[in-house]
């Protein structure tokens, strides 16, 4: 196996483990436990059947894309021909731009959030949630990062250090732990923390349709997309999606056939597929 993937995978199960730890001991909210062993079920299941379609599909597409522009010398950072970690961190900084665009469009797009809701439909919020995503929405995701890749001329090394850093703040920003409210405040600044995406899993759709970024807490500040909190207590509020409770949504099966289910109506709430973002 090439050693970059071995090094992310070390990364992330490292990451997992900590993270694990810390909702044990210091969970944020306290009912989370329940029904986890069905949710774990689930959500680590599709993480391999997304691994399993990647390995065979667009798996590699970033890398490949990144030594094709590079042998080239295709893409915006090397017509500025910059310091090599100087180009890295603007690499980073763009795919992570990039990637802030890819969810928003996910929840504009009727047929994209037919996938990406597959992630939204959890009851639950945690750091099994950063790995429920129907195996499509990620295999289409790495062909619109390698696109990215290439108008930047991000070389391998941006991307693979982009990818860790994408994969590991997933797991952290997932995480149902308790953040000393000084700490979330300043991380928030500048990162993305669990207190600021929870609010993206809020069963309310205007606060669903906020907060979107990934690394950066920045991109939802300049797009106007930022959301401090919920209305309600984030301790009680309802997580997940209204019109897709039932047990079949949370099946490995039910949720890889989820995006070609009809959508129930949800009253009087807008569709994210139709709000705007
Ligand atoms: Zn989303």
């Amino acid at each position: 196996m090439d050693q970059t993937v071995l090094f992310r995978l070390a990364v992330f199960a490292t990451l997992l483990l900590v993270m694990g730890t810390w909702e044990a001991i210091l969970p944020y909210r306290r009912g989370e436990g329940q029904a986890r062993a069905g949710r774990w079920l689930t959500n680590f299941a599709l993480m391999i059947c997304g691994a399993a379609l990647s390995r065979f599909t667009t798996g590699a597409a970033m890398i490949i894309a990144a030594s094709y522009a590079q042998a080239r010398g295709w893409g915006l950072l090397p017509l500025l021909h910059l310091p090599a970690p100087v180009a890295v961190l603007l690499a980073i900084i763009g795919l992570d731009c990039a990637v802030y665009w890819q969810h928003r469009f996910t929840h504009m797009f009727d047929v994209l959030w037919r996938f990406h809701r597959v992630h939204h439909v959890d009851p639950g919020f945690d750091i099994s949630t950063a790995v429920r995503f129907h195996p499509l929405e990620i295999a289409i995701s790495a062909a619109y990062k390698a696109c990215f890749v290439v108008i930047l001329g991000a070389d391998a090394w941006a991307v693979v250090i982009y990818e860790t850093l994408l994969s590991s703040f997933a797991v952290f920003n997932h995480g149902n732990v308790q953040l000393p409210r000084l700490l979330d405040q300043a991380l928030r600044g500048l990162f993305v923390t669990p207190n600021m995406h929870r609010v993206h899993h809020s069963a309310v759709m205007d606060e669903t349709n906020s907060n979107y970024g990934n690394i950066l807490s920045v991109w939802d500040r300049v797009f106007a997309s930022y959301r401090e909190k919920t209305r309600e207590d984030d301790r009680d509020m309802m997580i997940g999606l209204i019109e897709f409770r039932d047990s079949e949504s949370q099946s490995l099966a039910g949720s890889l056939f989820l995006p070609f289910r009809r959508e129930p109506a949800r009253g009087n709430q807008q569709e994210p597929g139709k709000s705007g973002s």
